[in-house]
């Protein structure tokens, strides 16, 4: 499969099933071959995408499947239920373990998802899959394994109520 898509460099930059502007997996996440930090923008995102696609990318942004990219690119029935990230304030990875997957939430705008079409789809991927979800938010690391626990963390700002019990980031922040 791979590289659907850390982004964009065949297509439109804009309509259904396009990155449309979004830059988010590229600066939510760690790049560890060019020692991108998480949660800062790449230094190679440019103002169409990847300033560096095809032209040796790093092995992790190769790999990296979006999983709203690669619904629309495999006419998948999620894509009639997955929001665009824009829309989301997030965005999902097609996960290397099938058993979980991955949410990455917008750290610039963290509550967006929570009122987004993100819970539903979620919720609709645990009943008819069965996995469970990990969502990723500003450094720390929730796993839901039940749909409750999605309701619940829709209905709350679970990083303000860690912060305020002393509970550290898990996942590494710039300069941690
Ligand atoms: S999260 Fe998805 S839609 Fe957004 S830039 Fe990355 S590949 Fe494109
Ligand atoms: S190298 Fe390109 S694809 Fe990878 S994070 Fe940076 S801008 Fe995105």
């Amino acid at each position: 499969m791979g590289q659907a898509k850390r982004r964009r460099d065949t297509g439109g930059t804009e309509g259904q099933g396009t990155c449309n502007g979004c830059k988010l997996c590229c600066i939510v996440t760690a790049i560890p071959e060019i020692e991108k930090a998480p949660f800062v923008p790449c230094a190679n995102l440019c103002d169409i995408g990847c300033s560096i696609h095809g032209k040796g990318q790093p092995k992790t942004c190769i790999t990296f499947n979006c999983r709203y990219i690669m619904a629309h690119r495999l006419n998948l029935k999620d894509k009639e239920i997955l929001p665009h990230p824009n829309d989301a304030g997030a965005y999902v990875a097609l996960p290397k373990d099938p058993q979980n997957v991955v949410m990455y939430v917008d750290p610039n705008d963290p509550a967006k998802w929570r009122g987004s079409a993100m819970p539903a789809y979620l919720k609709t991927l645990m009943l008819n899959a069965g996995v469970g979800v990990t969502i990723i938010d500003r450094g720390y690391q929730f796993k839901m394994d039940s749909i409750d626990e999605i309701d619940a963390m829709a209905s709350v700002d679970l990083v303000e109520l860690s912060r305020a019990r002393g509970l550290r980031p898990t996942y590494a922040l710039p300069g941690e």
